[in-house]
């Protein structure tokens, strides 16, 4: 195996490959106060309170190890993944059949229960917790693969298929998702699509709105909308995937997918570097594309504050230190040699005329792995601070890094850390301003300048994770009136009585 060293790097203190993250449960900080009690503008609608009556449809309908009512056991459900919303509904369910799936809404909706779908609780903007006591409609028993049609790289599969299976099952076939990210062992490809996910190499292989070749969902009163393309080429009529892939829930619940699989790359090499300034990552970013050409697969960067999270509060080790700024650098080809030929004579050019200061590259897979874990897990390690005020912007590359500066100078020392980092090749920076406790001041420091300063570069309000419940009253900063409206006549045009994630996405 090759193994690249710059400047005399020694490889061997790279950390182990660590179990993904994600798996653990979030110990480590206390609950958050009630989201009713933190947000008391918001109110609960008009929705039914759950009573005997409909807890024995449910327990007919599922028996009762699937209908969850036990305050402890609903918890987890109730509790978002970065500790910042909690509801308080006494109800999860969990059908493994998109029938009663059907069955469910269909009874909500007559009964006017209020309805919150959740996947695998991953979600960073509030959006799959219910606000107050919404029914949890969990997809997490719907976990089966139906097909895969290893010619064209077709996947067809339930929406609870947990995003790191379906890469294993994948990868017996020789081929890959086409997306990934640091949630993997616990978000589910339902939750992905439902959020229009991003990742770590939607710089190659694109976003979910070109790769989900189609889909199935339930809508609001129970009906079974049938839109299980396979095919590639589909213009018959309205796009009516497109409505699914990235409404959190707000239009129907999403039961099946049908996905377009990348072939697994022969060769995969990897260079984490060191750099000076955020212009040079610019500058690395743009040679890059050019000079890997299409055997580039990822372009992430991370400031010190971010990778301090992890070595900080996660214990990881970094092959390089005392940086400003890092940048890791992968590709994805079909001949290794070639591949490792072209990145080394790249990161050679740039170490010669003093782009970047230092760098490792390693095409082993444990090491590649361990630079991973320092990417991925930033936001478990910023978790470790207290609570986070987390934002994930859409800004031209110019300007992907100035709000940084800008926040540190806002929060001043009421911060425990202020960083960035992201998907640079995507042009998205998340902004994460670290605090001890949530702090109202704090927030008032931030918000609505950060959105005001987003929309003036014509930026967006987020880029990847979604509006929740968290940025309904911001979206104007993104998108015009007309088309809120709009947005808000499909709304209650699909769900008129509103039971499905009420409080999420759109401004109420
Ligand atoms: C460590 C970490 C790293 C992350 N990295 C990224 C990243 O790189 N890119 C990125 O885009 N996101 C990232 N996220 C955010 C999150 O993982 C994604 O938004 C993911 O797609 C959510 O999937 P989930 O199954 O957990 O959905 P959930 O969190 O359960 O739900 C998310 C939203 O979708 C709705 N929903 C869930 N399932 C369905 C369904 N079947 N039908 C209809 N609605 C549904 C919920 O109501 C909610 O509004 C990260 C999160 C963590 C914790």
């Amino acid at each position: 195996m090759y193994f690249l060293v710059m400047k005399m790097r020694s490889s061997r203190n790279i950390l182990p490959l660590l179990s993904t993250m994600i798996q653990r449960t979030c110990k480590f900080s206390a609950l958050p106060e009630l989201t009713k009690d933190r947000y008391p503008n918001v109110k609960r609608g008009n929705y039914s309170q759950i009573d005997t009556k409909h807890l024995n449809f449910f327990k007919d309908l599922l028996g009762e190890t699937r209908v969850i009512t036990d305050e402890n056991e609903c918890l987890g459900y109730n509790t978002d993944w970065i500790k910042a919303n909690r509801g308080y509904s006494r109800c999860v369910l969990k059908p493994k059949s998109t029938d009663e799936v059907a069955a469910i809404l269909k009874f909500c909706n007559e009964n006017l229960l209020a309805v919150c779908p959740q996947g695998g609780n991953t979600g960073l903007v509030g959006g799959s917790v219910p606000v107050f006591d919404e029914i949890v409609l969990s997809t997490s028993l719907m976990n089966r693969i139906i097909s895969l049609d290893e010619t064209s790289g077709v996947l067809t599969c339930e929406a609870g298929c947990i995003l790191e299976n379906l890469e294993k099952y994948l990868d017996e076939h020789r081929l890959i998702m086409p997306l990934d990210l640091g949630a993997k062992g616990s978000c589910q490809i339902g939750g992905n699509v439902s959020t229009n996910a991003g990742g770590l190499r939607l710089l190659r292989y694109g976003n979910l709105q070109g790769t989900v070749l189609g889909l199935e969902a339930v809508t609001a009163n129970g009906q079974i909308l049938d839109c299980m393309s396979t095919l590639k080429k589909d213009n018959t009529g309205f796009h009516l995937k497109h409505l699914f892939i990235g409404s959190e829930g707000s239009l129907g619940l999403v039961t099946k997918v049908s996905i377009q699989c990348p072939p697994k790359p022969k060769a995969v090499n990897l260079a984490f570097l060191g750099l000076e300034s955020f212009d040079k990552i610019l500058m690395v970013f743009k040679r890059c594309k050019h000079e890997l050409g299409e055997i580039l697969s990822s372009c992430e960067a991370i400031d010190a504050d971010s990778l301090a999270a992890t070595t900080d509060n996660l214990n990881l080790k970094s092959p390089l230190e005392k940086f400003p700024f890092y940048m890791v650098i992968e590709t994805h080809g079909s001949d290794n040699g070639h591949d490792e030929e072209k990145l080394n004579r790249f990161l050679s050019s740039l170490m010669e005329d003093g782009t970047v200061e230092d760098g490792i590259a390693t095409n082993e897979p444990s090491k590649m792995n361990a630079v991973w874990q320092l990417r991925e897990r930033i936001t478990e390690g910023l978790i470790h601070d207290g609570y986070v005020f987390k934002y994930d912007l859409s800004l031209p590359l110019e300007n992907f890094y100035s709000l940084v500066g800008i926040m540190k100078e806002r929060v001043g020392k009421d911060a425990v850390r202020v960083s960035g980092y992201g998907h640079v090749g995507d042009g998205n920076v998340h902004l994460n301003v670290a605090v001890k406790e949530f702090s109202a001041d704090v927030l008032n420091k931030i918000e609505p300048f950060i959105y005001e300063y987003t929309s003036k570069l014509r930026g967006s309000i987020s880029a990847e994770h979604g509006i929740g419940f968290r940025k309904t009253k911001y979206m104007h900063y993104s998108k015009s009136k007309e088309a809120i409206d709009l947005m808000k006549s499909i709304k209650k045009m699909m769900d008129p009585k509103g039971i499905l994630n009420p409080y999420k996405v759109l401004p109420q």
